[in-house]
């Protein structure tokens, strides 16, 4: 697996950034085919948890407002340096727009300069995904293959098929508040391996479920899972609270549960544990993936992660994208840097092409 290079570029390699739109994205997704990238992000998202101490952190940076929020994510492991810019507006699908969409950059630190520039939407929901279900295959009881699937939205296929892939769940059981959206999944999941049931409760979709994964979109406090629907042994997947005033769980079961975290100066804003005190225990999920802390320690353990999608993820997400695409024509090169001769003549470049 090659790393971020720190080594001096040469003039013509610095020229262009290689870009990679949406449809890039998608044909990449399918020369690779979905399972193998999500297999993918998800060692590139492991191994850059094991190396979590030597990166450079900060929760992510948001600007609100009464509709949304939008975020940019930075995070640097001292050769590479990426953000992300990405929004949340749960009122866009009732406007034929996406709830989440998102771009992003990767840079050399040793110049500065961009290496990569990608659609992230897609990426997002694919790393998203890997993210989730790396920290199930730790976390869920052993021989866990049923989820409910609470929110059927955009990102619930990917969950799926990484649960799938990567934990072996075969069994879904569906409910969104909007029937259209479960049947979209239905439709898209139809001869992907699952047995599907659709549920007119979430009460109903957590029944002999092991694991529940909670998606939804809406900008407030929500109580999409009460305490009574989740019992001894459950694997809590929630990852659509995400943001100061938006959860999805009812307090008394963060309560009952030991519940994993990505980075917790930034779920403690976001997360579903903004509802708790600042001193609530938590387990950062690094932690866990070097073995410095223990994870399920028994089948009756209610394990909660409470993911709210951090910068190193989609660091990792960036770096797989930068490691594919070489070999490939899946991008463009953007003619997005001033490239004078001579450097210092920035004025002179401008005046000769007049
Ligand atoms: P989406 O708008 O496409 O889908 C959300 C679905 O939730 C909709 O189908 C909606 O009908 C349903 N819903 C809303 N309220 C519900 C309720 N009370 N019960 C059942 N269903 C309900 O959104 P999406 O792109 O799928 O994203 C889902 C959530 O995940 C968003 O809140 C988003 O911000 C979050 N998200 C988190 C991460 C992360 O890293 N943790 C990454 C991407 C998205």
């Amino acid at each position: 697996m090659s790393k971020p290079t720190m080594s001096k570029p040469t003039p013509s390699q610095t020229a262009f950034v290689p870009f990679v739109s949406v449809d890039n994205m998608m044909r990449l997704v399918h020369s690779l085919g979905i399972e193998e990238m999500l297999k993918g992000l998800a060692a590139y998202i492991e191994e850059d948890f094991r190396r979590w101490e030597l990166f450079d952190k900060t929760p992510r940076v948001a600007s609100h407002s009464k509709v949304g929020v939008i975020e940019l994510m930075p995070a640097s492991d001292g050769e590479a340096y990426a953000f992300k810019y990405v929004n949340g507006h749960p009122k866009n699908t009732r406007e034929g727009l996406q709830t989440v969409t998102a771009f992003g950059l990767i840079a050399d630190v040793y110049t500065g300069y961009p290496v990569l520039l990608t659609e992230m939407t897609l990426l997002t929901a694919l790393r998203t995904a890997a993210t989730s279900a790396m920290v199930a295959r730790v976390l869920a009881p052993e021989g866990a293959r049923t989820m409910a699937m609470i929110g059927n939205g955009a990102q619930s296929e990917f969950q799926a098929t990484a649960f799938r892939v990567l934990c072996g769940v075969d069994t879904l059981r569906l409910y969104d508040v909007d029937p259209s959206a479960t049947g979209k999944v239905v439709r898209n999941l139809s001869g992907e391996g699952f047995d599907l049931t659709i549920c007119r409760s979430p009460e109903e979709a957590t029944e002999g479920a092991q694991i529940i994964t909670t998606c939804t979109a809406d900008k407030q406090l929500a109580t999409i899972l009460t305490d009574n629907m989740v019992g001894t042994g459950i694997h809590i997947n929630a990852i659509g609270g995400d943001c100061p005033g938006k959860t999805e769980l009812h307090r008394d079961i963060l309560m009952r549960s030991d519940v994993f975290v990505e980075y917790a100066p930034q779920t403690r804003v976001e997360g579903e544990i903004q509802q708790m005190p600042d001193d609530f225990p938590v387990t950062e999920m690094w932690e866990v993936i070097i073995g410095a802390k223990p994870g399920r320690a028994s089948q009756s353990q209610i394990t909660l992660f409470d993911g709210v999608g951090f910068a190193i993820e989609d660091f990792s997400a960036l770096r797989f994208v930068r490691d594919r695409i070489g070999e490939t024509d899946f991008f463009q090169n953007l003619d997005m840097l001033a490239d004078p001769d001579d450097p210092r003549d920035l004025f002179g470049m401008l005046r000769r092409a007049r």
